[in-house]
């Protein structure tokens, strides 16, 4: 298991390097960072949370069904207008949760770990842990959105309706 960085260091508030190139050295982390996010009972990672200032973040929605999958260089090319709120935490900050508000549907575009460029829609969960590590990838912490401080959950989240991303080699 990796060493999880929490705040106030100051790598959290970085804007992330682009991933030039999936070498062997991102190939053997990946694995490592899913692991990671597992044993950490967490449902996304972002790189800097492991201490490398890249464009690198983990999706675990194993609980769902959804294997866990890497997104390199991803961006978000298009949001919804309509923002919902839901509850957030993240492995950096510990015993903080709260509510933030954000786009309830996003589109992504991003490189699979062959290199490929992907893209697919997410919404509910899925779409708020991307832009919830997206977000990490850009320094920015989700306690800098929250509308609402609330208790600490010990569950991982489980929405009553799940849609499974379908990508696409684009
Ligand atoms: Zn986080």
């Amino acid at each position: 298991m990796l060493k999880i960085v929490t705040i106030p260091n100051p790598i959290l508030n970085k804007k992330t390097e682009l991933v030039k190139k999936i070498d062997s050295e991102i190939l053997s982390l990946i694995p490592e960072m899913i692991e990671t996010c597992r044993k950490a009972n967490g449902i996304g990672i972002a790189a800097p949370q492991i201490g490398q200032s890249i464009r690198l973040c983990i999706i675990n929605l194993e609980h769902l069904g959804l294997d866990p999958f890497a997104l390199v260089n991803p961006k978000i090319t298009k949001k919804s207008w309509k923002k919902i709120e839901m509850e957030e935490g993240c492995l950096s900050i510990p015993g903080v949760f709260g509510i933030v508000r954000r786009p309830g549907k996003i589109k992504v575009l991003t490189q699979d770990t062959q290199g490929q460029t992907i893209s697919f829609e997410a919404d509910g969960l899925l779409a708020r842990v991307i832009q919830h590590e997206i977000d990490h990838l850009d320094g920015i912490l989700f306690t800098s959105k929250m509308i609402k401080k609330t208790g600490a959950k010990k569950t991982l989240p489980r929405p009553e309706k799940f849609t499974p991303p379908k990508f696409e080699v684009m």
